[in-house]
């Protein structure tokens, strides 16, 4: 059989551990991003910059893969339909469009009994202005958030007007959940009831933005379950295929809530890549190749540590680690402040 050339849309450091994943299979990968300078481009066989709606350069992608996967959500989904006429784009455009708007997202957890925070769609700010109830919130704007981004926090109705609230956006506006803690459960589906899924992982954010991620989580044999129970649900009903996560929140009352989903590999999963047999992004070119799906084992309990801003520099400076230290460097050129640049993960 000729070699598999797996497409990649996105050249983040999830692209480039997914090139990486690929490589060890003999796969090749194209990389296709809209920044030239994406840390990818280090990790993968060939590289394609554009924009994600230029329609030639689309058409020459699709042209030099076998199949075709994306690595961050926020693509157009004109983009991934064409691309999906010319080869197999997985998971489905489809399901990629419903989980990439906020609103969308949410109504379709909801239709499966699965809990969600409380939310209100919102058009324009005076449909702010009768929703007390709702505070304090958070307004999410319902498409391209990440890391917080497009998010403002809300304490009361008359803090709305000092916040310079975009309008031309629609938003989400949700009630804040008193957290105890966050988790996070990612599965890798094959096919009808054939997946993969890892035991739920404990994450700690700072202002918004993921910090620290470790297994076991700290939590009760009731929630570990349901929240893999809930993630089955989500991914069969989807009839997804690749790597899906799910985040969760746990309030003071111990109530389990579905945050939102990722349709892609994701940072709370970077600890997949040292403390299990097959690690979420291997599973991912797996199931999205069509290849072997092969049982997963924990190697190893394990914490992961994201790299955010100048925190990089020492890890770049000092490489002396002991054996159960794994660092990461994204190879990002510039370091940014609340920029991801790398991550260490410490076997437990
Ligand atoms: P993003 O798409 O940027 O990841 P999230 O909706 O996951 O956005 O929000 C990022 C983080 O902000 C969450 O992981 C959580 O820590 C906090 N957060 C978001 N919404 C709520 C909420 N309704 N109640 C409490 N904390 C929240
Ligand atoms: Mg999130």
């Amino acid at each position: 059989m000729s070699k598999i050339i797996l497409g990649i849309l996105g050249g983040g450091q999830l692209g480039s551990m997914l090139s990486v994943a690929a490589k060890k299979m003999d796969i090749q990968t194209v990389i296709y991003c809209d920044d030239q300078d994406a840390p990818a481009k280090n990790f993968c066989d060939e590289f394609i910059y554009a924009e994600y709606d230029d329609k030639k350069k689309i058409y020459d992608f699709a042209q030099k893969v076998d199949r075709i996967t994306y690595e961050f959500e926020n693509i157009p989904f004109e983009t991934l339909n064409e691309l999906n006429k010319l080869k197999t784009v997985l998971p489905k455009p489809s399901i990629n469009r419903l989980i990439q708007h906020r609103l969308a997202e949410k109504d379709f957890v909801n239709k499966l009994n699965i809990r969600t925070t409380r939310y209100v769609y919102i058009e324009q700010q005076k449909d702010l202005e009768t929703l007390g109830d709702f505070l304090p919130g958070i307004l999410k704007t319902t498409t391209m958030g990440y890391d917080g981004k497009g998010q403002y926090p809300i304490k009361n109705i008359e803090q709305i007007s000092t916040l310079n609230i975009d309008f031309s956006k629609n938003y989400i506006l949700e009630k804040l959940v008193k957290l105890k803690k966050e988790i996070s459960v990612i599965i890798t589906r094959f096919g009808n009831n054939k997946y993969e899924i890892y035991e739920p992982i404990e994450n700690i954010h700072k202002d918004q933005i993921l910090r620290y991620s470790k297994i076991p989580a700290d939590i009760n044999d009731k929630l570990f379950d349901l929240s893999k129970d809930w993630s089955i649900k989500i991914a069969e009903e989807l009839k997804y295929i690749g790597t899906l996560c799910v985040e969760f929140f746990i309030d003071r009352n111990e109530n389990l809530y579905v945050n939102e989903i990722a349709p892609r590999v994701h940072n709370s999963g970077h600890l997949t890549i040292n403390a299990y047999n097959v690690s979420q992004f291997e599973n991912h070119v797996r199931a999205v190749c069509s290849l072997e799906q092969i049982p997963i084992n924990k190697i190893s309990n394990a914490e992961m540590m994201n790299l955010i801003g100048d925190q990089i520099n020492t890890y770049r400076e000092n490489t002396n680690l002991s054996n159960n230290q794994f660092f990461f460097d994204y190879l990002k050129k510039e370091v940014k402040e609340k920029r991801k640049m790398g991550h260490l993960t410490t076997l437990k």
